[in-house]
């Protein structure tokens, strides 16, 4: 009886493995070149095969081969006219990856690394990290190799106006709704309402998040992703009976994910000691002053280098790998994507961190995420720890629905039950697929489950 049965798992096993493999060189296959989206999909696969062995109905409703398929992707040109009466011609992209859940949702990334495998990897991402946050959106993402630094103020409205002059007849409150992502925030998001608006005629708020106070936007949705990733790690603290309290946290980026990770890191007691942009990073072991780092690039859009000016006793390194090299407890990588590869993750190893909390999308590569599971340091990866901005999206999608606004009180309590019920979930989902303790597992298998049953119940479509 014994033999029988653990000849059934091996079998059942041995069909989850070849099923996995299949799909995942179908997709290299089919994606040919696209190593972020290759990557993004062999991190979801591997951790699905105990989910696979023991729920054949996913294998027998081909449901891989469709989730890892978008079902749609649309390209388009964005020509536009720069300060110099030039014209400029960039590339736009929407991948509208999956609705079962709800409509398409997910950031717009204006970046020049922007191209079909980034955005695919981000959409494909999106839907898990969607699904997870329990609320009803399904998974896209979009942007443009535009790269907005140093346009003027003009140019970045005279962008997104040809930009959001293709892409409103993809999108509305009901079908996909975009949001900020690096190199898109309140200003861009601003200016995609109004072309939107006057194409279509009408008020409908809900097309956007990240909107302003003023004209739909939600209170805390400009600190959510930050402030949601600090929730999520101090869970994970937890769970070992540490805090932020006295630790000291290096975070990459200060963009809006890392400023507000960075702000909420230093009210639990935490001491931030480095931080960076695409250039370079500043380090002072007494402490950063988060304020001038939030005055310089969100007000004045300088560089990381100008802080050093303002605080002579501070440090600027130039290059950004450099910054995971820094002794610290709890690190926040908040920047882009495979910013953290091996070696990065063995220094932060050996200078004896305690957690990391991926702020960012994808920025461990898989080998780093292995060195860090193997060496038992808490793991928050992005689909679970990042997924504060998308749950306030979806939080002011429903404002927007009913005509009202909750206080900044009220959303940051939603937010941080949100973040506590990631956790939990992504916490027993590991333990039940015999991976206790691997959140990677663990929310890949949760956002899953959630899209696949869903997808089981709508039929084949
Ligand atoms: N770009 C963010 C993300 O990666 C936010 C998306 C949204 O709010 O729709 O999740």
């Amino acid at each position: 009886m014994q033999r029988w049965f653990t000849m059934i798992i091996q079998t059942y096993r041995e069909e989850a493995t070849q099923y996995v493999r299949n799909v995942y060189e179908t997709v290299m296959a089919r994606n040919p070149g696209e190593v972020e989206f290759h990557q993004a999909v062999k991190e979801i696969l591997d951790s699905l095969v105990p989910v696979l062995e023991s729920n054949p109905q996913y294998i027998e409703h081909r449901i891989l081969e469709r989730i890892v398929e978008p079902e749609r992707l649309i390209v388009f040109r964005v020509p536009w006219v720069d300060d110099n009466h030039n014209v400029q011609v960039n590339r736009g992209f929407r991948v509208q990856y999956n609705s079962a859940l709800g409509p398409y949702k997910g950031g717009i990334r204006f970046h020049p690394s922007v191209n079909a495998s980034i955005i695919k990897f981000l959409g494909f991402e999106q839907i898990f990290k969607n699904a997870l946050t329990g609320q009803p959106i399904g998974g896209g993402k979009g942007g443009s190799d535009f790269d907005p630094k140093g346009k003027s103020d003009q140019e970045i409205m005279r962008f997104v106006q040809s930009f959001m002059t293709e892409l409103y007849k993809y999108i509305g409150p009901d079908t996909d709704v975009p949001a900020g992502d690096i190199g898109v925030g309140g200003r861009e998001i601003g200016y995609m309402f109004g072309q939107y608006k006057r194409i279509r005629g009408g008020h409908e708020a809900g097309v956007l998040t990240g909107k302003g106070i003023r004209y739909g936007g939600s209170l805390a949705r400009t600190e959510a992703t930050g402030y949601g990733c600090v929730y999520f790690v101090n869970e994970m603290l937890q769970s070992r009976g540490l805090s932020f309290k006295d630790r000291t946290v290096v975070v990459s980026g200060s963009g809006n994910v890392s400023i507000y990770a960075m702000f909420k890191a230093k009210e639990l007691g935490a001491k931030v000691i480095a931080c960076s942009d695409s250039d370079g990073y500043i380090y002072n072991q007494n402490g950063l002053d988060i304020q001038i780092v939030q005055r310089l690039k969100e007000v004045e859009r300088k560089r990381i280098k100008d802080y050093v000016q303002e605080h002579p006793g501070t440090v600027y390194v130039e290059g950004c790998r450099g910054i995971w090299s820094l002794q610290c407890d709890i690190a926040l990588p908040c920047a882009t994507q495979n910013e953290i590869d091996r070696e990065a993750a063995e220094w932060l190893v050996s200078n004896g961190v305690k957690a990391i909390g991926e702020g960012a999308n994808m920025p461990s590569t898989l080998d780093a995420i292995e060195v860090f599971l193997a060496n038992e340091v808490l793991f928050g990866p992005a689909k679970a720890a990042n997924a504060g901005g998308v749950a306030v999206s979806a939080l002011e999608m429903s404002q927007n629905s009913m005509r009202l606004s909750w206080t900044f009180e009220e959303v940051d309590r939603k937010l941080q039950n949100i973040m506590k019920n990631i956790f939990a979930e992504s916490v027993s989902a590991a333990a039940k697929y015999g991976h206790q303790g691997n959140l990677v597992l663990g929310a890949n298998a949760a956002g899953f489950k959630r899209v696949a049953d869903a997808m089981i119940a709508q039929g084949v479509v």
